[in-house]
């Protein structure tokens, strides 16, 4: 694998191998298998993958957060080099190369920008459609490589590239999960102990929360995702809502179910100081 910091850089090495499909995986570091599953994806559709680092400034709304986000460059390359092949190419820009000049965008995503996380972080999904279009704009990929583990921010990024007619496709990936059920997060890694220990309830609850929609309505669904993670000491629910994947409408009655959409359940916990995602597709009933 090749390791380019600049845009000229990316743009030169990219021009010479004229390998189509480019894939493009965007993270921001600290890889897990989570990062390794999308990169072994669009290593298997794509002659050539792009698998960039870097963690954005703009769509981070707590500065602390921002500061504290793990950053583990050499162990992220070494990781990357058992999963790319010689011409793949690890992209690791800084933000004067990022941002030559401030981004000062205002993207329109309508609900999308209104529920869940939004309603938590504001400002996060414009700085993730700055950050998303400006690396789109220098990989140029036909492919890029999503979580669904970032659901919202999938939902997002397809309407960002509806809005701007980009030429991408984009590609969603199912969610990989530790041993004991944790969705795989670069932030894990900053749950203390004990906290550590109990946040497979997370994942847990919310699995029982798909099986009750048989014989539940979505009151008493929340009711008692609220209840078995605020049980355990530290855990604090911020949402738990079932929306659809392309408008996000969140839905409070299954009388409001609408055929031919698919529901996600979606949960956002403050476990310790730590915020953690997860999700789980609703079978309909
Ligand atoms: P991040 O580095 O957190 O910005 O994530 C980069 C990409 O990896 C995003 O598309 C995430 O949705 C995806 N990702 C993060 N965690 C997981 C996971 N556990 N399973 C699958 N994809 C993930």
């Amino acid at each position: 694998m090749k390791i380019i910091n600049t845009v000229t850089g990316l743009k030169k090495q990219v021009k010479v191998l004229k390998l189509s499909p480019l894939g493009f995986v965007p993270t921001m570091g600290a890889l897990h298998e989570g990062h390794i599953s999308l990169v072994k994806n669009a290593t298997k559709r794509c002659p050539l993958v792009v698998v960039s680092i870097y963690v954005n400034p703009t769509q981070f709304n707590d500065k602390d957060d921002l500061k504290n986000y793990p950053r583990t460059i050499e162990a992220d390359l070494a990781l990357l080099k058992n999963h790319l092949r010689k011409d793949d190419i690890v992209f690791t820009p800084d933000d004067r190369e990022v941002y030559p000049a401030e981004d000062k965008r205002i993207f329109s995503f309508g609900n999308l920008d209104k529920v869940m996380e939004a309603l938590h972080r504001p400002g996060h999904f414009n700085g993730v459609g700055q950050v998303v279009s400006r690396l789109f704009d220098i990989v140029e990929p036909d492919i890029a490589f999503f979580g669904i583990k970032d659901f919202q921010q999938v939902a997002v990024i397809k309407s960002m590239v509806r809005q701007l007619k980009l030429g991408v496709r984009i590609m969603s990936c199912p969610i990989i999960r530790e041993a004991d059920g944790l969705a795989m997060s670069s932030r894990n890694r900053l749950l203390e102990k004990e906290i550590r220990k109990k946040a497979p309830v997370i994942f847990k609850t919310i699995s029982k929360a798909a099986e009750m929609i048989c014989d539940n309505d979505i009151p008493e669904i929340k009711k008692f995702v609220k209840s078995s993670i605020e049980k355990e000491s530290g855990f604090r629910i911020e949402y738990f809502e079932i929306a659809d994947d392309t408008d996000l409408v969140t839905i409070s009655k299954k009388s409001e179910i609408k055929t031919g959409k698919r529901y996600y359940g979606c949960i956002a916990v403050k476990a310790g100081n730590i915020r953690l995602i997860d999700n789980i597709e609703i079978p309909l009933v």
